[in-house]
C-alpha cells in the first residue's frame, strides 16, 4: 500500500468526483427518509495543502484552485454550490484562501442531516487513524479499516434501504478494473436500489472498454459513464482523465453532468483535447453520447 492520496487531494479528478458525489446527496436529501453512504476506500479525510506532499506535486492548484474562488457562469455556480459550500465549510481556515482540502468522507458529513448515517472504511493504518479522530465526536459516523472489496460486500445492504456508496480504490496493483466489476455484481446483489459512484483513472482510454462492458453485463437498470479528460490522451503512462461509472443515477444527474463536466474539463484542462462525456451504459451496448 504505497498510495498516499495526499498528493493528489483537490486535484481535476478529486474535483469531478467530488462535485458529482455532492450531487448525488443533494438528490438523497429531497426526501425525508434518512440514508446512508458508504465510502469504500474513505483515505484521510482532510488534507493540508500546505504540506509537503501538497507542495509537492502542486496538483490541487490545477484542480479546486482554480474553482474556489472563481467567477463561474450561474448556472455552473449552482450545480458546484453543494459541493463548493462543503469544501469551504470544512477548510481549516475558513474565510481566508483555502488551506486544507476535504476528502469524500468529510465532504459528505458535511451534506449530511442528523438523521443521515456515514460508513468510512480505510486499510492503511495512519489514514484510518487520522479519520478516526477526525470523527470522534460524531455519533453518525462510523470508520471501519476492513479490506475495501470486503466492506462493499459486507456493508451491504444498509439498514435504512437508500444511499449512496463511493468505490474509489488506488488502483496500485493490477487487476483493480476487474475487481471493481466484480464487486459490483456482488454488491448489486445485496442492494440492488443503491446509487454507486465507480470511481476510474484514464490513462488510455481503450483500457476501460473492458471494465463498461463487464459493468453493462450486471444489468442494473441504468448505469452512467461519466469521463473527463484533461489533455488528449497521448501517452498512456500519465492521469490523462477520469471516469465515474454511475449506477442507479439520480433522477436529472445526467443533465447536470452533461452540463458541469464540458466547464470543469475547460475550466482544469493542462493541454490540448480536454473533453468530457456523460453516455448511458446498457447491457451488452454503449448508447447516447453527449
Ligand atoms: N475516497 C478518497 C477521497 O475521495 O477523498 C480517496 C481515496 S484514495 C484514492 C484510495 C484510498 O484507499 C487510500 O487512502 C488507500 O490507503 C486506501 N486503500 C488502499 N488499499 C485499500 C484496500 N484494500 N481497502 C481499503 N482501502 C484501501
Amino acid at each position: 500500500m504505497n498510495y498516499r492520496h495526499a498528493f493528489h487531494a483537490g486535484n481535476f479528478a478529486d474535483v469531478m468526483k467530488h462535485a458529482t458525489l455532492a450531487l448525488v446527496i443533494d438528490h438523497l436529501k429531497q426526501k425525508s427518509a434518512p440514508f446512508r453512504v458508504i465510502d469504500t476506500h474513505a483515505g484521510r479525510g482532510t488534507y493540508d495543502l500546505r504540506s509537503e506532499e501538497a507542495q509537492r506535486t502542486g496538483e490541487w492548484k490545477s484542480g479546486i484552485g482554480r474553482i474556489v474562488d472563481a467567477t463561474l457562469p450561474a448556472d455552473i455556480d449552482g450545480l458546484l454550490a453543494p459541493y463548493l459550500a462543503a469544501v469551504k465549510d470544512a477548510d481549516h481556515t475558513p474565510g481566508s484562501p483555502l488551506t486544507s482540502y476535504p476528502g469524500s468522507p468529510l465532504l459528505a458529513h458535511r451534506l449530511l442531516r442528523h438523521d443521515d448515517r456515514l460508513v468510512a472504511n480505510e486499510l492503511h493504518p495512519e489514514d484510518r487513524a487520522a479519520l478516526t479522530a477526525l470523527f470522534e465526536q460524531h455519533r453518525q459516523v462510523k470508520v471501519l479499516g476492513l479490506d475495501g472489496w470486503t466492506a462493499l460486500k459486507s456493508l451491504l445492504p444498509p439498514k435504512e434501504r437508500r444511499g449512496v456508496v463511493l468505490v474509489d480504490p488506488p488502483y496500485e496493483e493490477p487487476g483493480e478494473l476487474k475487481r471493481l466489476s466484480d464487486g459490483l455484481a456482488e454488491a448489486l446483489r445485496r442492494f440492488a436500489n443503491g446509487i454507486y459512484l465507480l470511481w476510474y483513472p484514464i490513462k488510455d482510454p481503450k483500457r476501460t472498454r473492458a471494465f463498461h462492458a463487464a459493468a453493462a453485463a450486471h444489468g442494473a437498470d441504468k448505469m452512467l459513464v461519466a469521463e473527463m479528460l484533461i489533455r488528449k490522451p497521448l501517452d498512456p503512462d500519465l492521469l490523462n482523465g477520469a471516469g465515474l461509472l454511475i449506477v442507479n443515477p439520480p433522477y436529472q444527474l445526467e443533465g447536470k453532468l452533461r452540463r458541469l463536466l464540458p466547464f470543469l474539463a475547460e475550466r482544469l484542462s493542462v493541454g490540448l483535447g480536454a473533453e468530457a462525456q456523460t453516455r448511458t451504459l446498457t447491457a451488452g451496448a454503449v448508447e447516447r453520447r453527449g
